[in-house]
């Protein structure tokens, strides 16, 4: 629980009259704190989870906040309630509420226990917490019309009499049109502007029947309608399917749990194409059959015409969620959402926040992915935020995934709450595909050269094109090389204010062709761009320290394409990837595939995630070993999952699927065994690491990640902190390693300096006692920006 500091800027004046009622207000700043305001009567009722504004800071700016807690001063005592504290127990005179914002609270009871609970266990002030929870759409009011109505405040009879009182003929018009319609009481009220546009006039005559209290003007707030089923790839309707074996067992399970009442997570382990989506949509049938309703989140990179069609076929009340919708379509989809008029929600990770009431079951689709984890504060994970929501709601739990985190598959053998479920086949019995291992350092594989696609996998490429069959290449690496290289000079261009290499990217734009700088000086054609902060530059024809020119070395996706249409010239080839999908060419590029009109579609990792295509027979991995090199202890369970997912892509139909997976590290455990299929052989060989190690699942992680432009100041910072973090494990008797401060993997990001404090813990309660002792201390000075990151996804 969140550890409430009050404090109180003014502490002067006494109070006279003081407000009766007090609500306690939090901000979406970074200060840990929230603040209590008097309210006037006037204003009351204010509820938890209502915004109100506020005069806030010493100048009082008006601030806008949530209200997160109600206490009601007894009669008796002009004195605040215990939990309010005065400033050195000297009467004080508190802020007032100006306003109140909504209407109705934008969060229930549930969804403020859980931001309390995030607070916590995330160390994130609640109200920034608050903040994330309600889409910046919905706090915007986007896409919300107001339309005025009119009706008449007299009974007819009077209104009869008062047509012929009226001098402005307009007046009696209006009357008149108003009597025609009606309109005699505020439910039947009709729109103002159909009135004006019959009589003809223009708000005056309207505005003088007001004030003659004849009529009254109200203000209605609608929403426009706006469908956000993306077009494109139309699933075709699936008609009865019948679960086979596995299947059914796995869903008598899920039933028995869903009709338990009681909070449950069922991790269900089935290789792709094993019929999980089917079960979930089962289980949410089963969950809308008993009153409740279900929340589906999916990577954000799954949430794919292909996907999102497949469940809005299936139900009707459902609301989507995800970043590709405007403002509009957002408050749309969350208004339907709180309303009740959607009892499924499909959506990205904040669609854990959905506000539906009576939730029965939360479904994780590819729980393992690191997409889950959001990487500014609050640092959370929504599957995890999912499980402790299915708690706070009794409802029922379900992780899919093919490549299970080592985190769920241990809590399976040790939380009583945890069951495992296992789908082994795919379904139709389609065999998996086959796997081929391809060493790169068996150097006649490849040609002399630059080739990213080796001998045997060119071989098959061309079968499989002629046999008119399609293929997926991944390439786990945007851009066209990763490094702008002087062979001569070792020259290499690396970004001004981060710690990394540039990438080239070719352009397609002529403009950058054969340009010239100020100095004279020929351009290559594209730029250098850094993929951290997005820094772009032109990329001279020569190095400018010895005047020879520039190679492009390592691997990019469009290096791939190019390679690709140089030697399969008559092949229809695509190229997918963040770059090229700037627009939504993404979809028709997928519809295009998925008709046919494209043979062979290259791209970054965005390819691997559960797309469905029947005629691909052919996957290759370009290089499997991309993740294996980042510095990080779940290099391998990437690299593993990676394979794994890409593999799934391959063989959907009767035709036999084949997988070629190239790598310079061919002993590699996590490549062997991904290639070999053999999960559980992989998850023993790396819980022996982890566990040597003290690493997930076996310990707890937290980073304290320090950064600011001085290194000097942020060195003494650093230093600091790590004083404070020593000083509690020791007070508190804490069984704690601390690593650091050092440099975290990527030294310099947007010009600042990062440094890291890394925290290992038996238990995760430790870490809870660690951060909620630290952030009740000062704040380290000098100030540097700190994030607390609580089980992070990587080190980096
Ligand atoms: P997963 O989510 O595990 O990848 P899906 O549920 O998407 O698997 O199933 C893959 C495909 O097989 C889908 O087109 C689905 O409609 C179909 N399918 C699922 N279960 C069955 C079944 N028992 N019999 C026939 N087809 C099925
Ligand atoms: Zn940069």
């Amino acid at each position: 629980m969140t550890k409430f500091q009050t404090k109180n800027l003014f502490a002067e004046e006494t109070v006279e009259p003081p407000c009766r009622h007090i609500i306690r207000v939090a901000f979406a700043s970074a200060v840990d704190t929230e603040f209590d305001y008097g309210v006037p009567d006037e204003i009351w009722p204010i509820q938890i989870g209502q915004r109100v504004e506020v005069p806030f800071g010493r100048k009082n700016k008006l601030q806008i906040g949530f209200c997160v807690d109600v206490v009601v001063r007894r009669p008796d005592t002009s004195t605040a309630l215990s939990s309010v504290r005065s400033d050195k127990g000297r009467k004080f005179k508190l802020k007032t509420v100006i306003s109140v914002i909504d209407k109705e609270p934008l969060l229930n009871a549930e969804l403020m226990d859980l931001a309390r609970w995030i607070s916590g266990y995330y160390v994130c002030p609640l109200g920034q917490v608050l903040a994330a929870m309600v889409p910046a759409a919905v706090k915007k009011g986007a896409g919300v019309k107001t339309l005025q109505y009119v009706y008449l405040t007299i009974d007819a009879a009077e209104a009869e009499n008062k047509i012929d009182e009226l001098r402005g003929k307009k007046q009696k018009h209006i009357i008149k049109q108003l009597l025609e319609r009606q309109a005699l009481d505020p439910d039947s009220a009709v729109e103002l502007q159909g009135v004006v546009d019959v009589v003809g006039c223009g708000r005056e005559p309207l505005k003088r029947l007001a004030e003659k209290q004849l009529l009254k003007i109200a203000h209605k707030t609608i929403l426009k309608s706006l469908p956000v089923i993306p077009e494109g790839i139309s699933a075709k309707p699936e008609g009865h399917i019948l679960l086979n074996e596995d299947q059914r067992k796995a869903l008598e399970s899920i039933k028995a749990q869903i009709d338990s009442d009681k909070f449950g997570v069922t991790l269900l382990y089935g290789v792709t194409d094993s019929g999980k989506t089917e079960l979930y949509i089962r289980a949410i049938k089963k969950v809308l059959q008993n009153g409740k309703s279900a929340i589906v989140l999916l990577p954000e990179i799954a949430l794919t015409a292909q996907t999102v069609q497949r469940f809005n076929e299936r139900f009707e009340k459902i609301a989507v969620m995800h970043s590709g919708l405007t403002a509009a379509q957002r408050n749309v989809q969350w208004q339907k959402i709180k309303s009740g008029e959607a009892q499924v929600v499909i959506g990205a990770r904040s669609a854990v926040f959905a506000p539906l009431a009576n939730l029965g079951l939360i479904v994780i689709d590819e729980e393992h992915e690191p997409s889950y984890k959001q990487d500014t504060a609050p640092r959370y994970n929504g599957r995890d935020v999912a499980i402790k929501r299915a708690q706070l709601a009794n409802a029922h739990c379900i992780l899919g995934s093919a490549t299970p985190s080592l985190e769920m598959l241990t809590n399976c053998q040790s939380k009583r709450h945890f069951t495992l479920l296992n789908l082994p086949r795919r379904v139709m019995n389609l065999p998996m595909p086959q796997m081929r291992l391809v060493d790169l350092r068996q150097g006649d594989i490849t040609q002399k050269g630059m080739n990213l696609i080796s001998e045997p996998l060119a071989r098959q490429l061309t079968e499989t094109i002629a046999k008119k069959e399609q293929a997926i290449l991944l390439l786990n690496r945007r851009g066209y090389s990763n490094f702008v290289f002087c062979p001569s000079c070792k020259h290499t261009l690396h970004c001004r204010n981060c710690d990394v290499t540039l990438t080239f990217h070719k352009s397609k734009a002529p403009r950058y062709k054969r340009m010239r700088t100020v100095t004279g000086e020929h351009m290559n054609y594209g730029y250098a761009i850094c993929h951290y902060c997005l820094a772009q530059t032109l990329v001279p024809e020569k190095c400018p320290l010895c005047g020879k020119g520039f190679a492009m070395i390592g691997l990019g996706s469009q290096r791939l394409e190019e390679e690709l249409a140089r030697k399969f010239p008559d092949a229809r080839i695509s190229r997918i990837d963040s770059d090229s999908m700037a627009s939504k060419n993404y979809y028709r590029l997928l519809q295009d595939f998925g008709e046919g009109r494209i043979d062979v579609l290259a791209g970054t990792q965005i390819l691997a995630k559960g797309l469905h295509f029947p005629n691909v027979t052919l996957v290759g991995i370009i290089s499997a070993d991309t993740c294996l090199y980042l510095p990080d202890f779940r290099a391998n369970e990437r690299t593993f999952q990676l394979i794994s997912q890409v593999a799934g892509r391959a063989g959907r139909s009767a035709k036999k699927g084949t997988v070629f997976v190239q790598t310079f590290l061919a002993n590699q455990p996590a490549i062997r065994f991904a290639v070999a299929g053999d999960f559980d052989g992989f998850v023993r060989e790396e819980l022996k690491h982890r566990k040597a190690c003290n690493l997930p699942p076996f310990w707890r992680l937290a980073v304290v990640g320090l950064r600011d432009t001085d290194f000097d100041k942020l060195d003494a910072a650093c230093k600091q902190m790590r004083y404070k973090i020593d000083r509690i494990i020791e007070r508190e008797a804490l069984e704690v390693t601390v690593r650091g401060p050092m440099p975290a993997v990527i030294s310099r990001i947007q010009r600042f300096h990062r440094m890291q404090i890394i925290i290992q813990a038996p238990e995760a309660t430790t870490i809870q006692r660690l951060f909620s002792r630290l952030r009740a201390e000062p704040p380290i000075r000098p100030a540097v920006k700190v994030a607390i990151d609580i089980d992070p996804i990587n080190l980096l």
